[in-house]
């Protein structure tokens, strides 16, 4: 058996690289490597995909979030009300701004930003919410841009784990993820569901103002060359990313079909087994498993599941030890443990197994077979 990866890149890359190499040489032969007609071209495949007005590419998908929050402006101290359970990219640009994190609960079924925590919360200080489309799923946007718009909240969302998913809104009507508030953003760091072969990432938007606010912030707040009407960033998509991710948007859906149908795989296999908690699926956001997350019943010793199943080379990862609210960095907020029981409780009993669009079937036999025999012989 093929050893089992968390990620698998190797053999993704190897269906596609004739493809690939051809788009990279082009880019070689041009050496237009800085905004080339490659990086015009995947804006423009991806606006299409996404169904959105403006894709403004940029260098990763932290930045992606900071230059939406730079582009508003908000007065220091402002409250921007985000999930603690995320990764910490999404709080970091928060604070880096000198705005105030406010921690939200989250949904113990789908991990994502729970609504009514989120509308306790709001202050006449608040500004902003960012929901995180956390693992591959969508937040409730159809209740949250509501209560945004109660309170006049900008909403951007972070969509670097769910470039794909769509939400479906009580009227039938479907919008891709990132593309239904003020602005999102996202990520292709090479593990996302669309990689590029290093960083990467993306804004979306629908809004032509915020849209030509955003594209000068990202290059130096320049309004033509050499004129800077603000204080801006160099955060660019260089040719040779935008050339491969051309290419491996057209497989995206294809990959995520692969992710969907490994996570079934696992959760038929997982649903009776008293000790897990499979991933819940809402009826109102398909599901791209960006990971494929199952909780962990009271007495079980994460830390032995963990190392028995790297005894069989099964690896496993921890998304996330440690929410945002009782990091160190974070401690000046002045949170302490207790205050998101919900979060911390995830925190201390989730558990996610590889997903990819590479796995071969006695891979998976193996895997489910290992994790139900984990607790037997514990
Ligand atoms: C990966 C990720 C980011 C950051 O993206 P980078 O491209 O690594 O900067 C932000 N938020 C979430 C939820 C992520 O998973």
């Amino acid at each position: 058996m093929e050893p089992i990866r968390m990620v698998d890149l190797v053999n993704q890359y190897t269906q596609i690289k004739e493809e690939v190499k051809a788009e990279i040489d082009k880019v070689l032969d041009s050496a237009m490597f800085i905004n080339g007609p490659a990086v015009h071209d995947f804006q423009g495949a991806l606006q299409e995909y996404l169904s959105v007005k403006h894709v403004i590419p940029c260098a990763n998908g932290t930045d992606a979030l900071q230059v939406i929050m730079m582009a508003h402006n908000f007065p220091k101290g402002s409250e921007v009300l985000v999930p603690s359970y995320t990764y910490v990219a999404t709080v970091e640009v928060i604070a880096l701004l000198g705005l105030k994190p406010v921690f939200v609960e989250v949904c113990p079924k789908s991990f994502n930003i729970d609504i009514a925590d989120l509308d306790n919360k709001i202050t006449s200080e608040s500004v902003a919410i960012v929901p995180v489309h956390l693992y591959g799923q969508c937040a409730r946007m159809e209740e949250l841009m509501k209560i945004a718009e109660e309170h006049s909240l900008k909403v951007f969302e972070d969509t670097a784990q769910a470039i794909g998913a769509s939400y479906t809104f009580s009227n039938g009507s479907t919008q891709k993820a990132g593309t239904i508030g003020h602005a999102g953003a996202t990520s292709f760091f090479p593990s996302k569901n669309l990689g590029a072969y290093g960083d990467g990432g993306a804004i979306m938007t629908n809004d032509d103002e915020l849209a030509s606010k955003i594209r000068m912030i990202v290059n130096h707040g320049q309004s033509k060359r050499y004129y800077h009407d603000s204080i801006g960033v160099n955060s660019r998509l260089d040719s040779l990313q935008a050339a491969i991710l051309k290419v491996k948007l057209k497989y995206l859906d294809g990959y995520n079909k692969s992710r969907y149908e490994v996570a079934s795989f696992y959760s038929s296999h997982f649903q009776e087994v008293e000790w897990l908690t499979t991933p819940f699926e809402s009826p109102f956001s398909n599901h791209v498993y960006h990971q494929y997350t199952l909780k962990l019943a009271d007495g079980i010793n994460r830390d032995e599941l963990i190392a028995y199943l790297t005894d069989l080379g099964i690896p496993s990862m921890i998304y996330y030890p440690v929410p945002n609210h009782l990091q160190k960095a974070y401690t000046s907020y002045g949170y302490k443990v207790g205050d998101l029981q919900v979060t911390e409780d995830l925190c201390s009993r989730v558990f996610s197994l590889p997903i990819h669009s590479e796995f071969k079937p006695e891979q998976l036999e193996f895997i489910q077979h290992s994790v139900k025999a984990f607790k037997g012989m514990h």
